[in-house]
């Protein structure tokens, strides 16, 4: 008999999730074989600056075919530029080292506590200040999430908690079910927001056994995705954004204002308007944090308020980000 599922999208021939994470690209000249810039080894650097390549073929599907300056692509591409080294960018951009108080726990801003649920990315996104965090001792899965769950219960005035990685759903669902198990008993965390990138660069990710078990918990929830450009959308992106509404989950999305990739009005009023037919709003547009290795990305502060008045112009309110840069020690994310 066949019984009218809810998810009943979800193929039972999906190609399972796990599988193409490893089946991911992890190789520059293979990356460049795919996107049809073989000739092009001129591009690459002596080497990846101790940062893996790591890319899903699904996302590199997405990518413009000849084309070195694809939005995509540069995000994921390692360049030469990474060796070069500036004043102001280092290994701990954000003071998260610092404001850690327990294993992978941060608790740096009112009602909210952050887990660093995961040290693992589907892709290794180049601007990214993970590329330096010592993230092996950083795992707040690990133990049964015992630490995490203490200092939550500790606290009655954290109200949401967020999961946040690496990606937190690089970890398997029954892996996150005993968070929240955990969570049952402690009626003060009342909504739980996922900061992930895996709905975007690995949609399969969110499949029937996850999309069960958010529908099933008595918890406000929130996914802020990352995604940067609207060419990251496709049809598969679409559904499973889908799903995570259907499990009433609200979509937000934080990017980051990358040179080259999406600096002009154009492209962000697009990427705004993109996630928007799919049900997202536009959440933070962060500056770069200062991270060695990525000092090519950085936006002026000059050109990213211009940015933000232009859009302002274009765009309805709701579909404009907050241009926000985080400072280490501030109290909460500071608007430009
Ligand atoms: C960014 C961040 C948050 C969440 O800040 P919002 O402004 O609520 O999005 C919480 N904890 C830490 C450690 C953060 O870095
Ligand atoms: S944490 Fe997010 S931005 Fe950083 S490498 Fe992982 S997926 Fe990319």
């Amino acid at each position: 008999m066949i019984t009218a599922s809810p998810h009943s999208r979800l193929s039972p021939t999906a190609p399972d999730w796990r599988d193409l994470w490893r089946d991911a690209i992890t190789d520059a000249g293979e990356l460049l074989q795919a996107v049809g810039l073989g000739h092009r080894a001129d591009l690459l650097p002596a080497d990846d600056a101790g940062f893996a390549l790591r890319v899903p073929r699904g996302f590199v599907a997405r990518m413009r075919r000849n084309d070195p300056n694809d939005p995509l692509l540069l995000q994921v591409l390692p360049q030469r530029a990474e060796h070069d080294h500036a004043e102001g960018f280092t290994v701990d951009a954000v003071g998260d080292l610092a404001a850690r108080a327990g294993q992978g726990f941060l608790h740096k801003y009112d009602g909210r506590a952050l887990l660093i649920a995961s040290g693992s990315c589907a892709v290794n996104c180049r601007y990214c200040f993970r590329r330096h965090f010592p993230y092996g001792e950083e795992i707040a899965a690990a133990a049964q999430w015992r630490d995490a769950l203490a200092h939550l219960k500790a606290d009655p005035s954290i109200r949401e908690l967020i999961l946040s990685g690496g990606d937190p759903l690089a970890l398997a669902t029954h892996k996150l079910a005993e968070l929240t198990r955990g969570l049952a008993e402690l009626p003060h965390v009342i909504r739980l927001r996922i900061h992930t990138r895996l709905p975007v660069v690995l949609p399969e990710r969110i499949d029937e056994a996850f999309i069960n078990w958010l529908d099933a918990l008595p918890l406000q929830k929130v996914v802020v995705l990352h995604a940067n450009h609207a060419n990251e959308f496709d049809a598969g992106v679409d559904a499973a954004c889908a799903r995570l509404r259907g499990a009433g989950v609200t979509l937000l999305n934080q990017s980051v204002l990358l040179h080259g990739i999406n600096d002009d009005v154009d492209t962000l009023v697009e990427l705004s308007e993109r996630m928007f037919a799919t049900g997202v709003l536009p959440y933070y547009l962060h500056q770069l944090d200062r991270v060695q290795g990525a000092t090519h990305f950085e936006v002026g502060d000059g050109l990213a308020l211009e940015l933000q008045q232009a859009l302002q112009a274009r765009l309805p309110g709701y579909l404009v980000p907050r241009f926000v840069r985080e400072v280490a020690g501030d109290a909460a994310k500071r608007p430009l």
